[in-house]
């Protein structure tokens, strides 16, 4: 395993980490958990992310349980939460990122996790209803009081991640370090430009999410027949399934599926490497479903020295979506 520093903090992540988004508590049963979070751990990974929303609080509650079981050191792993979207409860002060909810939903986390602090605690997205400076001040004291250790944001535009920074400096407060974009083949622009700025004068750090577009970046939906028991099937997610697998993706998946091939590895291996490339990245986080996509998508650390500057043009010219900055 590859560990990369988290931005500019002195914090360790494996280059590649893993995240119980919809199957935690929700699509697979708790020792598929337990078997996937073994692998992981025994194959290098260090940081486990999930938050208050996932399952609706059942999935820290499995992490938990997890995490306790195996009498992992706490030293040796990185865990994280998310607020904002509330968990089973969604009153006015069950969501957001008020002060209230931020620090009622990081007490919930830690009881549910079974840990006495959170290594990261994200900000699952902005809230336009709360001042900046009441999220940098709820932050900022709950490093103060040892309940976590770093904070970042999720889905935040440039714009107001530089707002929080600048709060942070008026105030000699702590910053966000990381920040948690959506990051694959499909979805570039705000890695790729849109956070140019901040990585050059700010050193953030990034877990990335949703490598292969939920699943989108495998061979399975080029099938003739929809793959039964697969996160695009699952009733609920039909939102998810018209997001992710957009008609005008199909033939790039082919394509790309093709030159994997050629390259004598699998398209998810390539598309893990791809994001894995990226300097900017700290961590990309995986998911899977089943023990054997965590063993594949796990050599992609191996995969990233195939990616050379004619490999990756190729790549370019397969998706043609190469994110432009605007001009000034
Ligand atoms: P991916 O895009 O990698 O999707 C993972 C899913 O793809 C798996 O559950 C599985 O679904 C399928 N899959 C994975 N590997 C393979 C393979 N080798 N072959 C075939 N199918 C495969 O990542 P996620 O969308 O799960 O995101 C990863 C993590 O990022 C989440 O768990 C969460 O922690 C975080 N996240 C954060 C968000 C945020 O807003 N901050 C939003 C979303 C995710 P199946 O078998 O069911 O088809």
């Amino acid at each position: 395993m590859e560990y990369r520093r988290l931005g500019k903090s002195g914090l360790k992540v494996s280059a590649l980490s893993f995240g119980s988004w919809l199957t935690f508590g929700k699509q697979i049963g708790n020792n598929t958990a337990e078997k996937l979070m073994g692998y992981a751990y025994d194959n290098g990974i260090n940081f486990f992310d999930n938050a208050e929303i996932y399952a609706q609080g059942k999935s820290e509650i499995v992490m938990g349980r997890i995490i306790k079981k195996m009498k992992w050191d706490r030293t040796s792993f990185v865990v994280s939460s998310k607020a904002f979207f509330g968990d089973h409860r969604k009153g006015p002060n069950q969501t957001g990122l008020s002060r209230k909810h931020l620090v009622e939903a990081c007490n919930n986390a830690l009881k549910r996790l079974q840990v006495d602090y959170l290594d990261l605690y994200f900000c699952h997205r902005p809230d336009k209803e709360t001042p900046i400076e009441e999220v940098v001040w709820t932050m900022n004291h709950l490093i103060q009081q040892g309940k976590i250790l770093y904070w970042g944001t999720s889905e935040w535009s440039a714009q107001e991640i530089m707002e929080a920074h600048m709060v942070a400096k008026d105030y000699r407060l702590i910053g966000p370090t990381m920040e948690q974009p959506q990051y694959n083949m499909f979805e570039r622009k705000k890695m790729e430009v849109e956070y140019s700025q901040i990585f050059k004068n700010i050193g953030m750090g990034t877990t990335t999410w949703s490598p292969l577009a939920s699943g989108v970046l495998t061979d399975k939906y080029l099938r003739k027949n929809f793959p039964k028991g697969t996160r695009l099937g699952m009733d609920g997610l039909e939102w998810l399934k018209d997001a992710a697998l957009q008609d005008e993706r199909i033939p790039k998946v082919h394509a790309l599926n093709e030159f994997a091939k050629e390259l004598g590895i699998s398209l998810p291996r390539m598309a893990v490497a791809w994001a894995l490339k990226n300097p900017n990245v700290s961590t990309v986080i995986l998911g899977a479903s089943k023990l054997a996509q965590l063993k594949e998508n796990l050599k992609a650390l191996g995969d990233v020295s195939l990616l050379t500057p004619e490999v990756m043009e190729r790549i370019e010219g397969i998706l043609a979506n190469k994110p432009v900055a605007p001009m000034f």
